[in-house]
């Protein structure tokens, strides 16, 4: 923290603007809301300040927003974000965090790739999603304490889980980020732990060590070997004691299954692809290694981020020229457990490498089946294509995917792979049941 901050700090005033770029060490509680304060005042045109809740001890949940309308979604500008800390005791990314942003704000309009990623996304950064958990954290490699939020639960098994039922009381640290989801289209996202150094990808829970695997399992194979091989040292596999993952990334249930997991939260509930980064051997490493962290790790967050720009989005309308809410939107043979639906301006992003791909679009009473050829992406963008359907459509407003298997997000549901329904992740079954749901519903 530069001395201004931290003097204006100890008389108790905030101060007005950052002089300096962010220092090298650990920033408590208050200090990081203080620099992100003063981020936001001395960049309101790209940054936005906003705390999508409390955690049990009332701390805020802080997550700036960097972009050029960073307050409100643009139609067509993905929005991205980054999670730390829900770990308490995995400090680095809060950090990382930290940097990224200083760096990104400090080089917009001079650096033109990073003003063309500031210009074409919305970046959420939540440098803690676990407060709480930091402040009573020990500074030590293996330490568990300070790992749990401060009713004991961890929050990375808190989550909705598709797979297994999950009793543990939904957290308010959980509940604020299920809550932030719903308010937003995200359409990638990372989550920064530490402890191990590798880039882990969904599942993270399974029924059976064969439905592990997801249907955009060649995206997120993408997404973490671009991280790893972008990272300092992450590729080599092998940068900690303990680890052995080829390529530096690995399947989260392949390592070991993690239920009630935010990243498979993200990708079945949320429609937003995430990955888990493992971005330290020591948990709380010595502040004296922060630097090296952060340039060990700079390129493959500003090129993880670009990735948002991949694939095909566009809208989907009525024939009366209105943007349908809550159309499918799916690629054939890459259902979802809960299918892709369009937002309330009828938007939809689908993370897709280069290639043929067929893709359906279902309303009530119409569907259109379209081959397309998906190019690299370029200039910050995916490829662009828009769907009018046949048929007028009078949209349902809930932001809730009502199509989503036992999405409830207010109590747990039975873990019953027997019955059919979630064990059949991958498959049909969910899309084509919710189709007839759909026509069904037309016929009423
Ligand atoms: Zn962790």
């Amino acid at each position: 923290m530069h001395w201004v901050v931290a003097c204006c700090l100890c008389l108790g005033v905030l101060p007005i603007f950052v002089t300096s770029s962010l220092d090298f060490g650990y920033h408590n509680t208050q200090l990081l809301e203080a620099y992100l304060k003063n981020i936001n005042a001395a960049y309101p045109d790209i940054t936005y300040l906003h705390s999508i809740g409390k955690s049990v001890e009332g701390k805020d949940l802080w997550v700036i927003i960097v972009g050029r309308n960073p307050k409100t979604h643009i139609v067509g500008i993905p929005e991205f974000k980054y999670v730390a800390n829900m770990h308490g005791n995995e400090a680095v990314g809060r950090e990382l965090m930290l940097h990224l942003v200083d760096y990104l704000v400090t080089n917009y309009k001079s650096d033109p790739v990073i003003s063309d990623l500031i210009n074409k996304t919305r970046i959420h950064i939540m440098p803690s999603m676990n407060p709480d958990g930091f402040e009573s954290s020990a500074s030590t490699c293996e330490s568990l304490t300070g790992r749990y939020n401060k009713n004991n639960y961890d929050l990375n098994r808190n989550f909705p889980d598709a797979f297994q039922r999950n009793l543990a009381p939904i957290q308010p640290e959980t509940k604020a980020v299920m809550d932030w989801l719903q308010t937003e289209t995200f359409v990638l996202s990372a989550n920064f732990h530490g402890g191990a150094m590798v880039a882990s990808y969904p599942y993270d829970n399974a029924n059976s060590s064969t439905n592990r695997i997801s249907p955009d399992n060649d995206v997120f194979i993408y997404l973490a070997k671009l991280y790893a091989n972008t990272h300092a040292t992450m590729y080599k596999g092998t940068v900690c004691s303990t680890d052995s993952f080829p390529n530096g990334i690995t399947n989260g249930f392949q390592w070991y299954p993690v239920q009630g997991g935010m990243q498979d939260y993200n990708y079945i509930y949320s429609q937003c692809m995430e990955i888990t980064l493992e971005v330290s051997c020591c948990k709380y490493p010595d502040a004296s290694t922060i630097q090296g962290h952060w340039n060990d790790n700079k390129a493959a967050m500003i090129e993880y981020m670009k990735q948002v720009h991949i694939g095909i989005k566009g809208q989907v309308f009525d024939i009366t020229g209105k943007p349908v809410q809550n159309a499918i939107v799916e690629i054939v043979n890459r259902q979802h457990i809960c299918p892709y639906l369009t937002n309330q301006h009828g938007e939809y992003y689908l993370l897709l490498l280069p290639g043929n791909y067929s893709l359906n679009v279902t309303v009530p009473g119409t569907s259109i089946l379209k081959n397309i050829y998906i190019p690299q992406s370029q200039k910050f963008s995916a490829m662009q294509y828009n769907f009018t359907v046949s048929v007028p459509v009078n949209s349902t407003a809930s932001s809730v995917n009502t199509m989503c298997p036992r999405a409830s997000t207010q109590s747990p549901f039975a873990p019953d792979p027997e019955d059919g329904g979630i064990a059949l992740n991958a498959g049909l079954l969910p899309f084509l049941l919710s189709t007839v749901i759909m026509l069904l519903l037309t016929n009423q």
